[in-house]
């Protein structure tokens, strides 16, 4: 068995849809980050690489380059030839609106690129991005805002210094659903104070809004951040790998079968990576949440309750 036959997930969805493999090719388009560059903050999110934002880091290629460069790997992998252009590096709708456009048809017109995926904070999502988006979508493209709320707790978010709260995301979602704009929101498993009950909290209000796509991975802790300085104090203690399998099978199983999974887990680069080591590991991460849901005998929906539902048509 696969995770495909446990759960709904972003790839699958895209074959059968598109009738051919479609792979999300991740871009730095070289946006900021309001958390960083004073608007709301200087600091950054207490997880999040500062060094990353070093102005004499070496200069980001341009789109199509860093779109040809993953085609030729992602072909040559797996033998497909469509893509999704995955605005992921930083805020991607944080600029200027003609900054943005300009961008996204940029991506849009490469070779094989059939659609956008735009990760971004719920703070920068205005109705003027929205009408963006969903105008692109309009004209047959496939488009997903991505949303980073991380926790649906206030409390949560402030620990980790995120600059928003859970208003914000309700906020975005709200006009991303006024106009059919499907969302996929990030969920960050393992957040400081954090244990499972919150995780399937987060989840619950996340659900009860209502979104087409959710995102999951456990917290890493990377150098230069304020996360690795309470780490090394002892401050913050990551999630087991055990911990991890078993918090992402309660999520699926808690998760409607109609939702589309973009991510179970995510990794940070080896050379800022300071644990959990085991987070390196994706597909051994992969096989070891199929495992759990195979040997629970379960599935994505698995434990829905007639609650869960009722929440749901009220959000
Ligand atoms: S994690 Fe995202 S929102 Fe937070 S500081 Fe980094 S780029 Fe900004």
């Amino acid at each position: 068995m696969t995770l495909a036959d446990h759960v709904n997930t972003l790839g699958q969805d895209l074959l059968r849809r598109h009738g051919q493999r479609v792979h999300k090719l991740a871009l730095n388009a070289g946006f900021s980050c309001p958390n960083r560059d004073g608007l709301k903050g200087t600091g950054g999110c207490s997880f999040c690489n500062n060094a990353s934002f070093n102005p004499t880091a070496r200069a980001i290629p341009p789109l199509a380059e860093q779109i040809a460069a993953g085609a030729a790997v992602v072909a040559r992998r797996t033998g497909a030839r469509r893509y999704l252009a995955y605005f992921q590096a930083y805020t991607n709708t944080y600029g200027d609106l003609d900054r943005l456009a300009a961008q996204y048809w940029e991506a849009l017109a490469q070779p094989g690129v059939i659609g956008l995926s735009v990760g971004t904070r719920p703070d920068c999502v205005g109705p003027e991005v929205v009408d963006l988006l969903a105008g692109i979508r309009d004209r047959g493209y496939e488009v997903w805002l991505e949303l980073g709320l991380q926790s649906a707790f206030d409390d949560t978010l402030a620990r980790v210094n995120r600059g928003h709260g859970f208003a914000e995301y309700r906020a975005a979602l709200n006009l991303a659903r006024g106009r059919g704009l499907p969302v996929c929101t990030h969920l960050i498993l393992g957040l400081p104070g954090e244990g499972p009950e919150r995780a399937l909290a987060s989840l619950q209000r996340v659900l009860a809004l209502g979104v087409e796509g959710l995102k999951l991975h456990p917290l890493h802790v990377v150098r230069h951040t304020r996360l690795a300085w309470e780490w090394r104090r002892g401050l913050y203690q990551p999630l087991t790998l055990a911990e991890y399998v078993h918090t992402v099978a309660d999520l699926i199983e808690q998760t409607p079968a109609e939702v589309r999974f973009h991510r179970l887990t995510g990794t940070a680069s080896m050379d800022i990576l300071l644990g959990p080591a085991w987070c390196n590991r994706k597909w051994a991460v992969l096989n070891a949440i199929e495992a759990e849901l195979r040997q629970r005998g379960t599935q994505q929906g698995g434990r829905l309750t007639q609650v869960d539902a009722k929440t749901r048509a009220c959000g």
